[in-house]
């Protein structure tokens, strides 16, 4: 089974928002009168590790969680060795609802969610436990805590949200208690958070990888739940190559040690969608196999034997891309791996896409439905478990 050392090793983080700029990085450090928020914006990553072990050593009074950062889809994910925040569990855990039809479906309320908000919430979860489940017909950790904390302040349905490698792992998602239903469902941060469970990752290397699988699944699961149409899969995820496009300020810097200096260069769009394609890249490259040797791989089905295989530890960037390649009897993901670790700007997008009959006219994507790969396009949105029987191994 696990080692309880490693538990507590990873530490991701996705920070969220709607807005860019440094500027409102201090508009919002200075509403929430937070140290940590105010130095975050000038702190690389070693020095934020080590303002976290000052807190975990007892400086409790800062308050590294409560983030109002403003990045536009930004997040970056930090090993933290030995560190546990323990604030962070002292504030919930006051209300626990298991669905009795789900024995493993845990949701910890914060002390200040009003009981009255709990239903809503618990429904919210479930659909994005849902959407999670439409990767390959199963959750890839069943007993995974999901911990709902009311937001003081931040933009959005959903300000905050970040993952815990414990065992069993914990997805803490801050949300505007007012939002609606409606709204909740419709942001992307639980989708993202979930998503980082599909792989056993230590965050020991390579952030663009796991944060690359996070921002390729979250549209992938959303459009499978029925957020929106495929249409608009494609284009989100298109624009977010482009988002990724323009980001060149560090062109000079290869992707691996842009991704590894996160914190100083927040070069947050080049990273996480560079992630997303090599994501699609081996998706694509597997459904082209499958098709050339009438063999159902798909990424899907590969992330469903690495979680039969190698949940129990965990594994860095490269030994995944090992141990996928070996699952699905290829060398996509090490090539892959190879190929963009030393990329100096988001490799060439529009290529697979146009594969994929997926077309692009002044920003604006439509669907060709006489691709090479239109049938891969399509299976891509509808998922395997929407797919005939004789598709799904
Ligand atoms: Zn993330």
């Amino acid at each position: 089974m696990c080692n309880p050392l490693l538990h507590i090793k990873c530490k991701a983080y996705c920070l969220l928002a709607k807005n860019k700029v440094i500027n409102k990085l201090m508009n919002n450090a200075n509403k929430s009168h937070s140290l940590m928020n105010i130095l975050k914006p000038y702190l690389g990553v070693s020095s934020y590790l080590i303002l976290l072990v000052l807190l975990s050593i007892g400086l409790t009074a800062m308050s590294a969680h409560s983030h109002n950062i403003d990045l536009n889809h930004i997040g970056d994910e930090l090993e933290v060795v030995g560190f546990k925040d323990d604030r962070l569990l002292q504030s919930e855990s006051k209300s626990t609802i298991k669905n009795s039809l789900n024995q493993s479906y845990t949701i910890n309320f914060a002390a200040n969610i009003p009981e009255d908000k709990k239903a809503k919430l618990y429904t919210w979860a479930n659909h994005a436990r849902k959407a999670l489940r439409l990767v390959y017909g199963k959750l890839p950790v069943e007993d995974f805590v999901t911990i709902i904390k009311a937001s003081k302040g931040g933009k959005g349905a959903v300000p905050w949200g970040e993952v815990n490698r414990y065992s069993p792992p914990e997805v803490t998602l801050v949300v505007n208690l007012d939002s609606s239903l409606e709204a909740l469902k419709a942001d992307w941060t639980i989708y993202h958070e979930f998503s980082h469970l599909l792989i056993p990752y230590d965050a020991g290397d390579a952030r663009w990888f796991s944060e690359g699988l996070a921002s390729y699944y979250q549209n992938i699961t959303q459009a499978r739940v029925g957020m929106f149409d495929e249409q608009t899969l494609w284009q989100k995820l298109y624009d977010g190559f482009e988002r990724g496009n323009k980001q060149q300020n560090y062109a000079h810097q290869r992707l691996d040690y842009l991704s590894d200096h996160i914190g100083e260069n927040r070069n947050y769009m080049r990273i996480y969608w560079s992630g997303a394609l090599y994501w699609l890249k081996a998706d694509i490259a597997l459904r082209a196999l499958a098709q050339k040797n009438a063999i159902p791989y798909s990424l899907d089905l590969a992330l469903a034997k690495l979680q039969a295989c190698c949940f129990d530890r965990y594994l860095s960037a490269t030994e995944i891309a090992h141990k996928l390649d070996q699952l699905t009897e290829s060398k996509i993901f090490t090539s892959l791996l190879s190929e963009f670790s030393a990329s100096y700007a988001i490799p060439d997008y529009l290529t697979p896409l146009r594969s994929l009959g997926v077309e692009v006219i002044n920003g604006q994507i439509s669907i060709n439905d006489q691709a090479i790969y239109n049938t891969q396009r399509r299976a891509i949105f509808i998922g395997l478990s929407k797919l005939s029987s004789k598709n799904a191994r």
